[in-house]
């Protein structure tokens, strides 16, 4: 007796998928060969400022799509930080070229922190060195351009100077001041721009703006997001 085969039905499952789009406008820097989102207060946006005076809003935002970067043997996140997808991918590609262009390799030291790690960050600051000093050095939270998930701070193997000015004078840290945007990143607080940034020359904090930004940035020699979007400057909050 040969055993019929047993139909199954397959129930359909409709997955619908809906995506929220922010209200942003369409932006086409000179190179750009597709528009991005220009919000610059949307935190989904690449090119959101968050700064001393400009909160994230929802201030407890949570980015949807954190990852921690995988860099195989370039072993660049050792210590599992997480950043959105996009600038985990431009991260791969950053360490990748970093490496091949002889400058060294890369680590990520920090990226992602949620609004109660940042608070953690900040109070441990404060306290060691009181409110002014404290707060130049780690943002209030909400205030975190770290809470965004487009910003890591890195450092290199055997280059010293980790989270310190003079990493801007290794050869890592020259190397991505001046190569960064092409894989979509900015020095966000370069030297001499705390009176509009808030925050003193960090050649270690790299955000992502994605390719097309970061490079109408560098061709038009304008270093801050603050002057590029002609936004107030933020000395404090
Ligand atoms: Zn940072």
């Amino acid at each position: 007796m040969v055993r019929g085969t047993k139909n199954r039905s397959l129930i359909g499952t409709t997955i619908v998928l809906s995506f929220l789009f922010p209200s942003v406008t369409n932006f086409t820097p000179a190179h750009a060969t597709t528009p991005i989102l220009e919000s610059t207060t949307d935190p989904e946006s690449t090119s959101v400022v968050v700064n001393k005076q400009r909160p994230l809003d929802p201030i407890q935002y949570i980015p949807q799509d954190l990852v921690a970067p995988q860099f195989g043997s370039l072993n660049a996140n050792p210590y599992g930080r997480k950043l959105r997808k996009a600038a985990s991918t431009a991260s791969y590609k950053l360490a990748k070229a970093m490496k091949s262009a002889g400058k060294g390799r890369l680590v990520i030291q920090s990226a992602y922190r949620s609004f109660a790690e940042q608070k953690v960050v900040h109070d441990r600051q404060v306290a060691k060195y009181g409110i002014e000093a404290g707060e130049a050095l780690a943002a209030r939270p909400g205030f975190s351009e770290h809470q965004t998930g487009w910003a890591m701070d890195v450092s290199a193997r055997g280059q010293g100077c980790q989270i310190r000015v003079c990493f801007g004078q290794t050869k890592a840290g020259i190397w991505l001041a001046n190569n960064a945007y092409r894989y979509g990143f900015i020095v966000r607080y370069p030297n001499n721009a705390t009176a509009i940034t808030g925050y003193q020359y960090e050649p270690w904090h790299l955000r992502y703006v994605g390719k097309a930004l970061a490079r109408a940035m560098f061709d038009a020699q304008v270093h801050t997001l603050e002057q590029y979007f002609d936004l107030p400057a933020a000395p404090n909050y």
